[in-house]
């Protein structure tokens, strides 16, 4: 394979190597339905416990509190739809205009049902202030605010969105499908009653996540069929991919610091090293990995295939508006100009990645800048 640069980790991470190598138990060997009562389905059933326990610790939450889910796009949708239907009422409903396209979407299928949903916008740096909050609330049923936004990774207030949204009697959701792994969460501490993750975003494997749900609180499944995850999530468990997700989880959350460190130095010398002039969109309190930068008069489309064509992997927005040129709904939100929004590129660095790396992007786009 083709060596390359690999700069598009709010897309996707590379699967650590730990966790790849005990998936490969529950795909080759312990393979049974951990759901099946016979001695066969032991072992699979114990993993899972043990992996909603690891998960439960890492975000400080009670592992009954873990629902295993397909992947962050699940966990957002059961938590908007599955609170709104969970009696026959119609409500209001809050959230922010620059969530990813599975709770905007979620949201728009609310709206359908007749729900009335209110859509607060971020501020130029990129932040859902509380007072916005405070101004539109009206006896919501729920609040919905991303934790860490996916194309420019600020990080939101959600400690004093949660108070507010408590304070009139609503449910508060955050889709922290950027932040588990990367930052500190705590549940407790953020006093927040649900919580969408998805593993490939923190090293885990692909098409696996969790919602956390918090004790009492109302919601009805999306998913109908078997009686697994306490007969509110059907479908046959994914062993492998969750016994991967904790190993993943543990592992990030157990060297965040030094991670984090060492991201910042990578992001500080990719920024150092370019040497012409742009915008880096949102505000200091970011998730260290995640740049995204305005060129004027460049297009992002362009950069992000001269790029791939020298084995350098970037985006231009989110992974899932990769193949749409429109300008980015986050940047819209935040008030970016059309022809610098076009001119907006996304460079997610990990723990993998190193200042030489950093280096060497920032001087090839220094000189494609300049063609
Ligand atoms: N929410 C956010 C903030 C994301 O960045 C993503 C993926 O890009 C998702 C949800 C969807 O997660 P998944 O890819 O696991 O469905």
């Amino acid at each position: 394979m083709k060596r390359v640069i690999y700069a598009d980790n709010a897309a996707t991470t590379k699967l650590d190597i730990d966790a790849f190598e005990a998936m490969k138990t529950y795909l080759l060997d312990e393979y049974g339905n951990a759901s099946q009562p016979y001695s066969f389905s032991r072992s699979p059933k114990k993993a899972l416990q043990e992996a909603r326990i690891i998960i439960a610790s890492c975000i400080n939450a009670e592992p009954d509190e873990i629902y295993f889910t397909s992947g962050g796009t699940e966990s957002d949708n059961w938590a908007i739809n599955g609170t709104a239907m969970c009696d026959g009422d119609k409500h209001n409903i809050i959230t922010s205009q620059f969530e990813h396209h599975a709770i905007l979407r979620s949201f728009e299928a609310v709206e359908r049902m007749g729900h009335s949903v209110t859509y607060i916008k971020p501020n130029i740096s990129g932040i859902v202030a509380p007072e916005a909050l405070i101004q539109v609330i009206d006896r919501p049923l729920l609040v919905s605010i991303m934790l860490a936004n996916n194309e420019i990774g600020t990080i939101q207030p959600i400690k004093k969105l949660a108070e507010i949204a408590h304070s009139h009697g609503a449910y508060f959701h955050t889709d922290a499908v950027q932040a588990v792994g990367h930052i500190p969460v705590d549940v407790n501490e953020l006093d927040i009653d649900m919580l969408s993750a998805s593993a490939h975003k923190f090293n885990g494997p692909k098409g696996i996540g969790f919602l956390y749900i918090r004790k009492g609180t109302k919601i009805s499944p999306i998913i109908h069929g078997g009686s697994q995850e306490k007969g509110v999530r059907a479908g046959t468990e994914n062993v492998a991919s969750i016994v991967g997700m904790a190993i993943a989880l543990k592992k990030n959350c157990d060297s965040l610091t030094s991670s984090c460190n060492h991201i910042k130095k990578v992001s500080a010398a990719f920024l150092n090293a370019l040497d012409f002039e742009y915008i880096l969109n949102g505000n200091e309190n970011k998730l260290a990995g995640i740049n995204s930068i305005s060129i004027k008069g460049a297009s992002g489309e362009a950069l992000l295939h001269l790029l791939d064509l020298k084995g350098i992997i970037i985006s231009t927005g989110s992974a899932c508006d990769s193949i749409n040129t429109q300008v980015s709904h986050v940047l819209k939100a935040i008030d970016i100009p059309d022809d610098l929004a076009l001119g907006t590129i996304r460079i997610s660095f990990d723990k993998n990645n190193t200042i030489e790396e950093a280096v060497t992007i920032a001087q090839i786009l220094n000189k494609l800048v300049k063609l």
